[in-house]
């Protein structure tokens, strides 16, 4: 009768244990799924004009109606729409 009473005690511990492992593995995946899922809220993503690369709003380098992703590739569209023009 002792000797059952202590596997089913011994069990039970194992159990509560591995619930227990579980459930943090799931509310550390579940808080991961969160941190994913809010990322691309926090800013606007656009295109850079010259390269036509993909950017946060807050980084852009704005000309006109345009953005670019730095200063150098707003100079350098400058640059290819002057000779566009000259020709
Ligand atoms: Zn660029």
């Amino acid at each position: 009768m002792f000797f059952r009473l202590f596997v089913l005690a011994l069990i039970l511990g194992v159990a509560w244990q591995v619930g227990w492992r579980l459930w943090r593995i799931r509310q550390k995946r579940e808080a991961l799924e969160q941190t994913h899922a809010n990322a691309p809220k926090q800013g606007k993503m656009l295109r850079c004009a010259q390269c036509g690369v993909h950017f946060p709003e807050q980084e852009a380098v704005r000309m006109d109606d345009k953005v670019f992703c730095c200063t150098q590739h707003q100079i350098l569209f400058q640059k290819k729409s002057d000779s566009d023009s000259s020709h």
